[in-house]
């Protein structure tokens, strides 16, 4: 029978996660409880490793079209321009890595883009439709939602973000801590007497340190804004008078004019982990699993890995594929969870790009080495590691890159060199070292990024684009 998988949360986990389950022609619902789509624009910065996300379940070129690379940052102390932050000059892409560099755009518009593309593999969001309680049993779930509706799935995902209602009712520990003596001020706003072309830092004439920070969203003419509040200092108001007064106690001469504040809060630091990413046949991911700062861009990066990690193997359904889902990002958001907390330690201590220089923050190196898919290897790729891109050559001199082989909701066998293949059904493609003449199918690894990358020999690729050493469990 028929997979079905009920997704609570339509943010970008659950969005992810709704895709790559429908085209694998899994029954896949997702609902949310809110009754519009969100408008902030709070993950904004969209990492290397998620952009190859995104290339293959079809979405990037959307992406890419609407977001906009990272852009410089004009200081100003009292008003006055004193210097300009910028990243270093942008990275080149590789044969192995295409997309280098973080790439940005407003988490609404990401938002978007994903249920145009889900909506297309016929699975709308349903708005207004919460969910309300389950009950699992050895067979299945049965959820309640608080539209009234009863209903019976195979498995039910909680991308409910940070307070959400599945992971309180599985009564998994979120453990960790928010601290209050850190706040931001931050949303999104128009900004008049700011170029939008750049970012905008505007220091306190007596406290350079002190201010505002104003960073263009790409595609619309909003900037999303950020102020860290004083320790001591009173909860601020959020509403647009109180925003542009904190602007003027910066701005100086700038004359800054606020208008069409979409969404704004006061944020606090929340750092934690859950317990467990599995009960039974309930499944946690994203914020609903980890919640991050806002610094090192790694939140809403974390839960489109988590349901790219998660999507293939509920449409496959083995059980070592679902047990290993909790190990393998349990063990990443532990790991990520660290990274951002130490990125927003220097925040605070005023190294405010801190989170856009290290590779550490593209999640390209992540690897799932240590997770019981992974056999013991050595050597430079091992089972467990990302598997990295390379251009070839087909029969007819086109080029092709690994990418676009993996491409789709299978997994890819690449045989390099002579060895023999299974046919067993997994897309399998020979590659030939360069200068070989290939023949029908084969390729031709003309500039040897292949080779290098992978070694002679036989290597599969699981669906979400990791070396695998189990090709019986792809069978
Ligand atoms: C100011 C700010 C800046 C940020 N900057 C970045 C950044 O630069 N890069 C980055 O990667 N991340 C960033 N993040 C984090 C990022 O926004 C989150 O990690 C991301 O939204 C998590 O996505 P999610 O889908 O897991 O959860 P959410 O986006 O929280 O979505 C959860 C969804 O579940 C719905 N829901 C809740 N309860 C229920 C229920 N009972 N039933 C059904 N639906 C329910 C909600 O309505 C919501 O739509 C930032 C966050 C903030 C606040």
């Amino acid at each position: 029978m028929q997979v079905q998988v009920l997704v609570a949360g339509a943010g970008p986990t659950g969005l992810t996660l709704g895709v790559e389950l429908a085209r694998r022609g899994i029954a896949v619902r997702v609902v949310d409880s809110a009754e519009t789509f969100a408008v902030g624009s709070r993950g904004d910065g969209l990492q290397p490793r998620t952009l190859e996300v995104f290339e293959d379940i079809g979405v990037l070129d959307a992406v890419l079209a609407a977001g906009a690379p990272p852009c410089p940052t004009k200081v100003y102390v009292g008003g006055r321009p004193v210097g300009e932050r910028t990243m270093g000059p942008p990275a080149e892409p590789t044969p192995a890595v295409p997309y280098p560099t973080a790439w940005f755009l407003g988490q609404s518009r990401t938002e978007a883009i994903l249920r145009e593309r889900l909506a297309g593999l016929g699975v709308p969001v349903e708005l207004g439709t919460a969910l309300a309680g389950f009950t699992q049993d050895t067979g299945g779930v049965t959820a309640r939602l608080g539209t009234g509706e009863v209903v019976r799935v195979d498995y039910l995902v909680g991308a409910d973000g940070g307070r959400s209602t599945v992971r309180r009712a599985l009564g998994v520990a979120f453990e960790g801590s928010t601290d209050e003596s850190v706040r931001m001020l931050l949303g999104d706003v128009r900004a008049d007497g700011l170029h939008h072309a750049h970012g905008h830092w505007l220091g306190a004439a007596d406290d350079p340190m002190r201010g505002v920070v104003f960073s263009p969203l790409p595609g619309t003419p909003h900037f999303q804004f950020g102020a860290p509040l004083d320790p001591g200092e009173a909860e601020p108001g959020t509403e647009l008078a109180a925003v542009q007064a904190r602007v003027d106690e910066v701005a100086g001469e700038l004359g800054v004019r606020l208008h069409d504040l979409v969404w704004s809060t006061v944020w606090r630091p929340n750092v934690r982990l859950a317990a467990r990413f599995r009960v039974g046949r309930v499944f946690l991911a994203g914020d609903a699993a980890h919640a991050h700062p806002p610094t090192g861009g790694q939140g809403l990066n974390t839960g489109v890995q988590d349901a790219y990690n998660l999507g293939w193997k509920l449409a496959d359904g083995a059980p070592d594929l679902l047990d290993s889902y909790e190990a393998e990002r349990r063990a990443v958001a532990a790991h990520v969870l660290g990274l951002s907390t130490r990125s927003m330690r220097k925040h605070l201590d005023g190294d405010a790009d801190a989170h856009e220089r290290g590779r550490e923050y593209h999640q390209l190196d992540l690897t799932y080495r240590d997770g019981p898919l992974a056999a013991p290897g050595t050597g430079e790729l091992r089972s467990g590691d990302r598997a990295p891109d390379a251009p070839l050559l087909d029969a007819h001199g086109t080029r092709v890159r690994l990418f676009e082989l993996f491409r789709g909701p299978h997994a890819t066998r690449l045989v390099l060199g002579d060895g023999p293949a299974p046919a067993d059904g997994i897309p399998t493609y020979r590659i030939r070292p360069a200068g070989s003449h290939p023949a029908g199918g084969d390729l031709v690894d003309a500039a040897g990024h292949a080779f290098t990358a992978y070694g002679p020999g036989v290597t599969l690729v699981r669906p979400d684009g990791y070396v695998w050493s189990r090709p019986q469990a792809a069978a």
